[in-house]
């Protein structure tokens, strides 16, 4: 499979739109600016399939992207921006939650995190719906070319420890690529492994 040939298929407002067909999914979530479209952007080689958001928490649907009619790459809606209103923010994290907890073709849920800071509130309660998810968590910590190279231990024994997650932990830098060829091998895994259990 190959995420190169990823395409923009739907955008879903609610679980009424998402495409009715039992391929498997990969999902992405992360608070808004956390580099959500620049990493999806970097694992499919493209420049533009995700938009970098200019006003960060202005998508509230879920984006699904369609990799040659085998499998689905879907991005979810960032959250975490405070400008946005009460009622709208838990309207995203009912339809992201279950997203998470009912959708069968999820096999793996990416959650990103910036490798800066420690997990904030948010970022530990999707972790925490990772658990009772049936997919693979992985954690992507992005922004790590803002570190220093000896920084980065560091800050990412904090995130484990912050997000108590038993699962594979990426470190991605979106300006050189570094952390894409993991990122690309494992979500090919996730999606092809899953593909041909069926
Ligand atoms: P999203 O809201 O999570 O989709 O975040 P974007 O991908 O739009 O990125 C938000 C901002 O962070 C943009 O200005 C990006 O250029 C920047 N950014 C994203 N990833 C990285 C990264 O790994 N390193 C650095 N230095 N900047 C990044």
């Amino acid at each position: 499979m190959n995420l190169n040939k990823a395409r923009f298929e739907i955008s879903a407002a609610s679980a009424r739109d998402f495409p009715n067909v039992p391929w498997p999914e990969v999902a992405f979530v992360g608070r808004s600016n956390v580099g959500k479209s620049s990493f999806l952007n970097t694992i499919t080689g493209q420049k533009k399939l995700a938009k970098i958001s200019s006003t960060p928490g202005r998508t509230r649907t879920i984006n699904f992207f369609n990799v040659e009619d085998k499998a689905h790459l879907v991005d979810l809606p960032g959250y975490g921006y405070a400008k946005v209103p009460k009622a709208m923010k838990e309207q995203w994290a009912r339809l992201i939650e279950s997203y998470l907890q009912t959708r069968e073709q999820l096999k793996a849920a990416i959650l990103l995190v910036d490798i800066r800071h420690p997990p904030t509130k948010d970022d530990v309660l999707m972790a925490n719906w990772f658990q009772h998810s049936r997919a693979q968590p992985i954690v992507v910590a992005t922004k790590a070319d803002k570190l220093s190279r000896g920084q980065i231990p560091r800050h990412l024994a904090q995130v484990k420890k912050t997000l108590q997650l038993d699962c594979p932990y990426i470190v991605f830098f979106a300006r050189d690529g570094e952390g894409k060829a993991e990122a690309v091998r494992m979500i090919t895994e996730m999606l092809q492994g899953s593909g041909a259990a069926q």
